[in-house]
């Protein structure tokens, strides 16, 4: 019988056809697999939670350096009190212009070092804030990397499920194709290249199943006159005879 009489082989060619579909499928889903985007994203975060770490302990560094400085001030200006406390009560004094003098630069002196202790405090408590916010950021990123690891574990289990279904459909696929008449397999694969996926259709109830497209009532009458038809909307080869049924699996 001729390849394309022969309804085992036109079946052959569009189950070879269905299977392909799949195989691409299984390959664009791993390439885009949802448990992959869920994992980059956790990555990301991971990304954005280091940034922010960085920046506060940046700051940090910054609030600590300026605590340092007002402390230095302080101690400096408290040596000048000092002094000139020393010089007010030691008797060195002696008229009371002089001593107006003293008094005016030492209360001078007391206001400037309550500016810089209420400046030194201020930073003391951003010191204290900032703290609390990089132990926050701790925890995030500890939390964050537990989440990574779930997620490239429950990656690596949808992987493995669409790898496995690969590698079956990878030794079917030539299998199939090696029990193909050589012909059909040949005019399959070219208009496969063309039409991935609507290469091959059926012509059911007068419509073409690659298209959908029903064909005029004369022009569907005269394509079941032979077995392999070309669909006049899509072009797809158009099987018109009834296929086998699927013998029951298991
Ligand atoms: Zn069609």
């Amino acid at each position: 019988m001729d390849a394309i009489s022969d309804p085992e082989q036109l079946k052959a060619v569009l189950d070879l056809q269905t299977v392909e579909t799949e195989l691409r499928r299984l390959t664009r889903e791993l390439a885009d697999l949802e448990e992959q985007k869920r994992l980059d994203a956790a990555i990301a975060e991971i990304d954005v939670i280091r940034r922010t770490g960085d920046g506060l302990r940046l700051e940090m560094s910054e609030v600590e350096a300026a605590t340092r400085k007002e402390e230095r001030e302080i101690k400096v200006l408290r040596a000048r009190l000092d002094a000139e406390r020393d010089r007010l009560y030691s008797g060195a004094v002696t008229n009371s212009r002089e001593n107006q003098a003293a008094q005016a630069e030492i209360k001078a002196v007391e206001e400037r070092i309550d500016l810089h202790e209420t400046a030194e405090l201020e930073l003391l408590e951003r010191e204290d804030a900032l703290e609390a916010a990089l132990a926050a950021n701790d925890t995030a990123l500890t939390d964050q990397q537990a989440s990574v690891e779930h997620l490239t574990g429950v990656r690596d289990q949808a992987a493995s499920r669409i790898i496995a279904d690969i590698a079956e459909h990878e030794v079917d696929i030539p299998k199939r194709r090696g029990e193909l008449d050589a012909g059909l397999l040949a005019s399959y694969d070219a208009a496969a290249k063309k039409r991935p996926g609507r290469a091959v259709g059926q012509l059911i109830s007068g419509s073409c199943t690659a298209c959908s497209i029903a064909l005029p009532v004369a022009e569907a009458n005269r394509a079941k006159r032979t077995p392999l038809y070309d669909c006049p909307n899509c072009g797809a080869m158009l099987i018109t005879i009834p296929l086998p049924k699927d013998a029951p699996s298991g």
